[in-house]
């Protein structure tokens, strides 16, 4: 049998995602992580399967009735809490790794490289101190850096890529 490449070795950027208006947290981070994540608490069921199907996105839910339309590919997530909603996401869709630091967590747009002269006065001293490295969202101009919300979300995918190997 010839090899065939899994889902896991796709990139990132392929997997696409719609968020419902439930799911605001969680549409931030998988932003975060790297992973094309459409998400506007203003749309309604119509709005969010007629873009689903138009971007081939898949709808994450917790509405049993929204995940059972057809013509659009959606999974029901079981869990109120976050890292459970993680778990489920990664296991049930089999994610490909995200890359953390390619896309704005507020705005979805993936982010450019801007260099640490341009961010002075714009991030606090330590993290001008401390840092290296600096991202730009060009849509709000929203600035990351390693240090940021990434190191906090670090130990927790950690965790959960354990979780889903064994
Ligand atoms: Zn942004």
């Amino acid at each position: 049998m010839l090899p065939q490449m899994s889902e896991s070795d796709k990139p990132a950027g392929e997997v696409r995602l719609l968020a419902d208006a439930m799911l605001g947290k969680l549409a931030k981070w998988l932003r975060l992580l790297g992973y094309d994540t459409t998400y506007n608490s203003a749309w309604d069921d119509t709005t969010i399967v007629r873009l689903a199907r138009a971007e081939g996105r898949v709808v994450l839910t917790r509405d049993r009735a929204l995940s059972e339309r057809r013509g659009v590919r959606a999974l029901l997530i079981s869990s109120d809490w976050l890292e459970e909603q993680m778990a489920q996401i990664m296991n049930e869709l089999h994610l490909p790794p995200g890359v953390a630091g390619s896309r704005c967590s507020v705005c979805n747009a993936p982010l450019e490289p801007i260099a640490k002269a341009e961010v002075e006065g714009r991030v606090p001293p330590y993290v001008l101190r401390t840092q290296e490295v600096f991202h730009r969202c060009p849509h709000c101009d929203k600035i990351y850096w390693p240090g940021g919300h990434w190191a906090r979300m670090q130990p927790v995918m950690t965790r959960l890529r354990r979780e889903e190997k064994t």
